[in-house]
């Protein structure tokens, strides 16, 4: 059986991940640990419990597709992922609390402050029109004070030279191309800033509206320049709404913003970050 896509890295390294295998495996190895795993999660050991039950028939679908991911990979002879930051992490058989409740909870990564970016978003680098890259984090170099980006499967990079890609944001229509099926909906860092801003300066809230019709604005044409019709109607959307905004009084004003920037913040911040 093969994966219904091809894998990456980041599918096998959770495979792995899932399967609480070190590489390298060859097939018997992989037999074996989904094997074990299979075992503690079979739907069989819930009988009677609806929710477990359910709980335990998803993760041994995500088990097959992790022991079908592996097999691909050493079919196709790849070289298996390094261990370390984001990497393997090492799963012991011995845990004591029962399946379904050791499935991997995906966490919410922390945003950085510096960048607005955090694990999982995907960027281009100057002068973004390259191929899209995977956020893996980002760190300060101590002697410089220079931020920089690490990213997955590529070497890391100023932060100044790392765009966000393939987002659009929900509370200005700021967006960047290139155009794909499912452009990420999050908050852009501008508005991340300005949200920081508005808490703290309730005055300087005329001004954030001022600079959220023009990134609507923007938002507009980059959604144009990549042909994105859905990213184009958010964008003008928003434009309308920053615009009516216009005439309203500071305290309705400061209101109107901050919910806007709450609630793209909260379904962002929830939402837990896509594997690479
Ligand atoms: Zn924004």
């Amino acid at each position: 059986m093969s994966p219904r896509r091809t894998p990456t890295v980041a599918d096998c390294r959770r495979a792995l991940w899932l399967l609480g295998a070190q590489p390298p495996l060859d097939h018997a190895g992989v037999l074996k640990a989904w094997r074990a795993r299979v075992a503690q999660s079979h739907p069989d050991r819930h009988v009677g419990d609806e929710r477990r039950e359910q709980a335990a028939a998803t993760l041994t679908r995500a088990l097959n597709e992790a022991r079908e991911t592996l097999d691909w990979w050493i079919d196709e002879d790849l070289d298996w992922p390094a261990p370390g930051a984001g990497g393997v992490r090492e799963v012991r058989f011995d845990e004591p609390e029962p399946w379904p409740e050791r499935e991997p909870a995906e966490a919410v990564a922390p945003v950085c402050p510096l960048t607005g970016l955090r694990r999982g978003d995907q960027v281009r680098l100057r002068p973004y029109d390259g191929d899209l890259l995977v956020v893996e984090g980002t760190e300060v170099d101590q002697r410089d004070r220079s931020v920089w980006v690490r990213l997955v499967d590529h070497p890391a990079a100023r932060a100044d030279r790392v765009r966000l890609a393939a987002f659009s944001c929900p509370a200005c229509g700021a967006c960047a191309g290139p155009a794909v099926d499912e452009p990420t909906i999050r908050p852009c860092p501008d508005c991340l800033v300005d949200l920081r801003r508005l808490e703290q300066r309730p005055d300087e809230a005329a001004r954030i509206r001022r600079a959220i019709e023009a990134r609507a604005r923007a938002g507009e044409s980059m959604a144009e320049s990549i042909g994105d019709g859905r990213l184009a109607d958010r964008a003008r959307e928003r434009r309308r709404w920053a615009r009516r905004l216009g005439p309203a009084g500071p305290e309705d004003l400061q209101a109107a913003l901050l919910g806007a920037f709450s609630s793209a913040w909260e379904r962002w911040g929830e939402r837990p970050v896509r594997e690479a």
